[in-house]
């Protein structure tokens, strides 16, 4: 039977239960309106712990003034099966009151990492993202928490936090899951028309174009960027937010996919793309000497 809590006090005393017989615990934080990508990040959990909490909070924190945040897809019931199908134990479903009963005095920012790609389109966004999760974190101690690299960003975030503050959790990134045509699953795709969806389609197969491009002997990041733009804004209804291609996961800009220094060993290709009023994100991430060994295959 899964669990369905709404409130941080008994929270506590299921966590401390479980803590209290040595179980372990996976954490699948969540913005609900659960789809297939969130059910592979609990089925993963439920793989590799004792007990798999899923969060379901539509976090005010993260949304800009004029994002969807009144209008965030909500659907209690269906989460409960998704979540229950995919294994977890518990859902945590908290108001917004139990979450911020006043107000917040304390919040967790990162710099350098959070100011590229999403972070400079939505500011703000992963200060919020991190602040909830560090109170989750806190709130369900988990040992593991499971982030999906649809946003890759997002587990560099919380995956560079994990680490600046010593927090005792091990971040585990899952890979993206795709709908049969390709598209990125995300819960606001509910938002796209017929048309708008079909278009859609151009972010991934831009994506996929990279390694022929490669093979050609493309290694310049400003020149596959605007290949990869020129190929989305064929569709008319795309309206381009951003294309970039850095180092991941620091994010530091690259000028060769093949060779630049720093830390990193993988770079990324990240697109964020409007339809009509929604905003869809996807990204590539590919190793540097892939590149150089497809390049050198020419
Ligand atoms: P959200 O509810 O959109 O905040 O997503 C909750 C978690 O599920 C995040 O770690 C996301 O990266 C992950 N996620 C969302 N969509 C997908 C997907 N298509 N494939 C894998 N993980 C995903």
């Amino acid at each position: 039977m899964m669990d369905m809590i709404r409130d941080i006090k008994t929270l506590k005393q299921t966590i401390a239960a479980w803590k209290k017989a040595q179980k372990s615990i996976g954490l699948v934080p969540t913005l609900g309106f659960l789809h297939e990508g969130h059910q592979s990040l609990i089925e993963r959990a439920r793989q590799e712990n004792d007990f798999v909490v899923v969060s379901i909070f539509v976090n005010p924190l993260q949304f800009g003034p004029n994002e969807d945040f009144e209008r965030y897809p909500r659907d209690e019931e269906r989460d409960r099966k998704a979540a229950a199908a995919a294994g977890a134990d518990m859902i945590f479903m908290p108001s917004q009151a139990e979450m911020y009963p006043g107000p917040l005095h304390t919040s967790v920012r990162l710099g350098g990492i959070t100011e590229r790609l999403c972070g400079a389109s939505r500011p703000g966004h992963f200060d919020g993202v991190a602040t909830v999760v560090t109170k989750l974190i806190h709130l369900v101690e988990p040992d593991r928490a499971y982030f999906g690299m649809k946003d890759a960003q997002q587990a560099a975030v919380i995956m560079t936090m994990v680490h600046d503050l010593n927090m005792n959790v091990e971040i585990v990134p899952c890979p993206t899951v795709r709908d049969t045509d390709g598209l990125a699953l995300s819960s606001r795709n509910v938002y796209l028309s017929e048309e708008e969806r079909r278009q859609a389609l151009s972010l991934r197969r831009s994506l996929s174009m990279l390694e022929e491009w490669i093979e050609q002997g493309i290694i310049h990041a400003d020149e596959l960027e605007t290949r990869i733009r020129r190929k989305i804004e064929s569709e008319p209804l795309a309206a381009m937010d951003y294309v970039e291609i850095l180092s991941f996961p620091s994010l530091e800009p690259i000028v060769s996919v093949s060779d630049w220094t720093g830390p990193d060993n993988q770079w990324i290709a990240a697109v964020a793309v409007k339809f009509g009023n929604t905003r869809l994100i996807d990204n590539r991430i590919m190793d540097r000497v892939e590149a150089e060994r497809r390049r050198s295959h020419v």
